[in-house]
C-alpha cells in the first residue's frame, strides 16, 4: 500500500491527502450567498405568484405578456409595503418602465 500523506491545509487543518478540507468546505458553504442576501425571498415568491393568479393583466392595458408584478408605493419610500398586497399591481414591461423612468417629481 503506497503510502498517503496528510497535508496541512492553508487553514492549518491537518487533511487526509485527495480530500476536501471539512472546515474550509463549510466556510465555503456559509460564504455562499442565498436568496435572502439578494432581497428576494421564498415570501417574496410566494405573494407574487398568488397576485399574478388573481392579476394576470398589466393594470393599465390589460397587456398579459412580459408582466411583472409592482410596488405600488415602491420599497425604497415604504419598506413596510414589500410584503402587503394591497401595496402590489401587475404592470407589463412597458408601463413598469414608464413607471420607473417617468415618474414626475412632484
Ligand atoms: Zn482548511
Ligand atoms: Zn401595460
Amino acid at each position: 500500500m503506497p503510502y498517503a500523506p496528510s497535508r496541512v491545509c492553508k487553514c492549518g487543518a491537518l487533511v487526509p491527502a485527495g480530500r476536501a478540507c471539512p472546515r474550509c468546505s463549510r466556510a465555503a458553504e456559509a460564504a455562499r450567498p442565498n436568496r435572502h442576501q439578494r432581497g428576494y425571498d421564498s415570501d417574496w415568491y410566494r405573494l407574487r405568484r398568488a397576485h399574478l393568479a388573481m392579476q394576470p393583466g398589466c393594470v393599465v392595458c390589460g397587456s398579459t405578456e412580459g408582466v411583472d408584478v409592482d410596488h405600488k408605493a415602491s420599497i425604497r419610500e415604504r419598506p413596510e409595503g414589500r410584503l402587503d398586497p394591497a401595496n402590489l399591481q401587475t404592470l407589463c414591461r412597458l408601463h413598469h418602465n414608464r413607471k420607473t423612468h417617468g415618474k414626475r417629481q412632484g
